[in-house]
């Protein structure tokens, strides 16, 4: 079996992880603010804090710049359900704009949306391609709203010479699969320094100094252990972003000519995609449906994966909730049927590449 994702943790991380075990500091410390200072360097932004997953990165994000209880996000309905269940956390209303070809929010939908109660646009880089993010910023300008980019997939993507998390406040997951990962974590990128501020306020139950209390806040740190294992990791993410690039540009190859599906567009002239997943689309009307080519892949030896059978809101949890607004996402509702992501991690051999290839090929003729 090809498995649609790997981990394998560089030996150079064991002597990192033993020397917290050693050091008794197993939680948030010197080196969690080390991994900080490489997170930022890598994303060319001013300040990076650490937090203990991409979820509380995103609610954290969203109460340090004062979004509450009657306030509209703007996202998309095209994402993993956290981006949704971040925004009701912060007590916010979820709104949905469709998307596009690039699988992302699209901004001619966005600013329709725009009201006096929105706050926020909340883009996410899927599979690790940036949202447009010059379009959107123009909308946020225009109407005084705050970008916050769901950048979970993105770690080291670029739009134009700004880093993904650059644009507006940046947040991360380095969850176990991501492309850089410690199990469970996540990260805040800003360039203010107040904002910078009220992360690390509200990351540590609001307080300033011992016992001194500024705010209501939460306990969303991460560990110096959980630190350890990101830092060899981020120290190579060009490397290990190219690598998927690389197997990106030999499926795209690779998977030219078979008809009745859709490679994903094309990469944009000063965009860099960074192939968390490699996402094709299987149209209807072929040899196979998108579930019967997912279970004949899988059958066959070749691991896939659906990222996302439907649009986010549409699961019985949220049909009463207010705060979730539905919305007609025609181009979400298609993609999301249509959509199979096919293994592109770092660990691929040029075999494995080509038996992906040929099988999707096999198993569509
Ligand atoms: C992984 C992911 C998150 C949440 O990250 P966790 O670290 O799992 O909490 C949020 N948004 C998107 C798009 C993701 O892929």
């Amino acid at each position: 079996m090809i498995p649609i994702t790997k981990v394998e943790i560089a030996p150079e991380t064991e002597a990192l992880v033993l020397n917290v075990l050693r050091s008794g500091q197993l939680a948030q410390g010197a080196v969690v603010a080390e991994l900080e200072t490489l997170f930022a360097k890598v994303h060319e932004v001013n300040h990076a804090v650490a937090v203990n997953n991409g979820t509380t990165a995103l609610v954290l994000a969203m109460q340090a710049l004062g979004i509450r209880a009657g306030d509209e996000v703007i996202t998309t309905p095209f994402t993993f359900v956290a981006t949704l269940n971040a925004i009701l956390e912060a007590g916010a209303t979820a709104v949905f704009a469709d998307i596009g070809d690039d699988y992302n929010i699209d901004p001619r939908m966005v600013a329709p949306l725009v009201n006096e109660r929105t706050k926020a646009i909340m883009p996410v880089h899927l599979y690790g391609y940036m949202a447009d993010m010059g379009a959107l910023q123009q909308i946020a300008t225009e109407h005084r709203l705050h970008i916050v980019e769901d950048a979970a997939q993105a770690v080291g993507a670029d739009y134009h010479g700004t880093k993904a998390g650059g644009t507006g406040t940046g947040c991360f997951s380095m969850y176990a699969t991501k492309n850089i990962s410690t199990g469970e974590g996540g990260m805040v990128t800003t360039n203010s320094d107040e904002l910078d501020d009220q992360l690390r306020l509200l990351r540590n139950q609001g307080m300033r100094a011992r016992y001194q209390y500024e705010a209501a806040g939460h306990n969303y740190r991460l560990t110096n252990l959980a630190a350890a294992v990101g830092i060899p990791q981020i120290g190579r993410i060009s490397e290990i972003n190219a690598a998927r690039q690389t197997n990106a540009a030999a499926l795209r190859a690779g998977l030219a000519d078979i008809d009745g599906i859709l490679l994903p567009a094309e990469t944009k002239e000063g965009q860099t995609h960074v192939y968390h997943q490699f996402t094709i689309r299987v149209l209807p009307g072929g040899k196979l449906s998108r579930d019967e080519f997912v279970d004949t892949l899988i059958e066959e030896g070749v691991g896939c994966g659906v990222y996302y059978p439907k649009v986010v809101f549409d699961y019985d949890c949220y049909r009463d909730d207010k705060r979730v607004k539905p919305a007609e996402v025609p181009k979400a509702t298609t993609i999301a049927s249509e959509v199979v992501s096919l293994p592109v991690h770092p660990f691929l051999t040029e075999q494995e590449l080509e038996t992906i290839c040929s099988t999707v090929k096999k198993v569509l003729s």
